[in-house]
């Protein structure tokens, strides 16, 4: 991906949460879709169980106080609302005039998808197959060419259960196959050593488990990895992608793709908006590119970067 304009460096970092009156549904002008995304935010209470060092989502006492409850459930029915709200404003060609999407350019003023993301992992969230078996049934009969996407961090795929019933949701075999939406998951995986794992996702699991789940998950679910890549320079510590990070995931990838994990692509991407975390500083377009191009020498399937 080329380096983006400034309305479009402006848009890309503007990811509020929030639109109108909804607490789920909320549009963003996404770099990785190339247009208008609209996230379905499973975790208003911020939920999640990792807790990723560069993780934006403020989780600090200040910002927690006005969240009402913790684990709130989620009405599947409401999260139906809000979306036909958001798509009944893009038919009747008024989302582009509401502050900012007004200032979004002409050819990111598409809606590509329909994205599970937010404030935390939304695999987790014990209604999240209803909502997504509702949000396809709401798009069936819809002439949009939008993606369903799950961004996640993998953890509730982890369970056969889950994963079973979303390959199930997908396939789509009640609706002709040329009215079937595309689809398509966003596998999260930081790190392939249990230090930099520690570090970068804190999530209390044990990097053996963690790491055998995902090798059984991707032998099964179809994916692209999204692997954040940063630098941490603190007084105690400092982090860089270039050193046994790097030699970690080139050989953990090419194990998986050796296994036959169903990995279509690999994104690399930085921070593009800044986290709680001041010592959590974003790498350059070009330390990406030197990255992807050396990981690219063993690694064959196709990969981007995200600035
Ligand atoms: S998995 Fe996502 S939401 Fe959860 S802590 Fe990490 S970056 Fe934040």
């Amino acid at each position: 991906m080329d380096e983006p304009s400034t309305a479009l460096k402006f848009l890309f970092s503007d990811h509020q949460r929030r639109f109108q009156d909804n607490i789920h549904v909320y549009p963003v002008i996404s770099r990785r879709s190339g247009g208008l995304s609209a996230g379905i935010n499973m975790n208003p209470d911020k939920g999640c169980n990792f807790d990723c060092i560069y993780c934006q989502v403020d989780r600090t006492p200040k910002a927690m106080a006005d969240i009402q409850k913790i684990h709130q459930k989620v009405d599947p029915d409401r999260v139906i609302d809000e979306l036909s709200h958001l798509i009944g404003l893009l038919e009747k060609n008024q989302f582009f005039s509401i502050p900012p999407f007004d200032k979004t350019p002409l050819p990111q003023r598409r809606l590509t998808d329909i994205s599970f993301s937010g404030d935390g992992e939304p695999t987790m969230v014990p209604e999240f197959p209803e909502v997504l078996e509702k949000v396809l049934s709401f798009f069936k009969s819809r002439s949009h060419e939008i993606t369903i996407r799950i961004i996640t961090n993998g953890t509730g795929l982890f369970k056969k259960s889950v994963r079973k019933k979303v390959l199930d949701l997908f396939a789509q075999e009640d609706t002709p196959e040329t009215e079937r939406l595309p689809w398509s998951i966003w596998f999260k995986i930081d790190a392939a050593d249990p230090q930099s794992f520690d570090f970068l996702d804190r999530s209390g699991m044990n990097f053996s488990s963690y790491w055998k789940n995902v090798e059984e998950t991707l032998m099964e679910v179809p994916v692209t990895i999204q692997t954040m890549v940063m630098d941490y320079i603190s007084e105690s510590r400092s982090f860089h992608p270039e050193g046994e990070w790097k030699h970690n995931m080139r050989e953990a990838m090419e194990k998986l793709l050796a296994g036959g994990a169903k990995i279509g692509q690999w994104d690399l991407y930085s921070v593009a908006r800044m986290p709680p975390s001041p010592e959590v500083r974003p790498v350059s377009y070009e330390r990406l590119l030197e990255l992807s191009k050396s990981f690219q020498k063993s690694i064959p399937v196709p990969m981007h970067i995200f600035p």
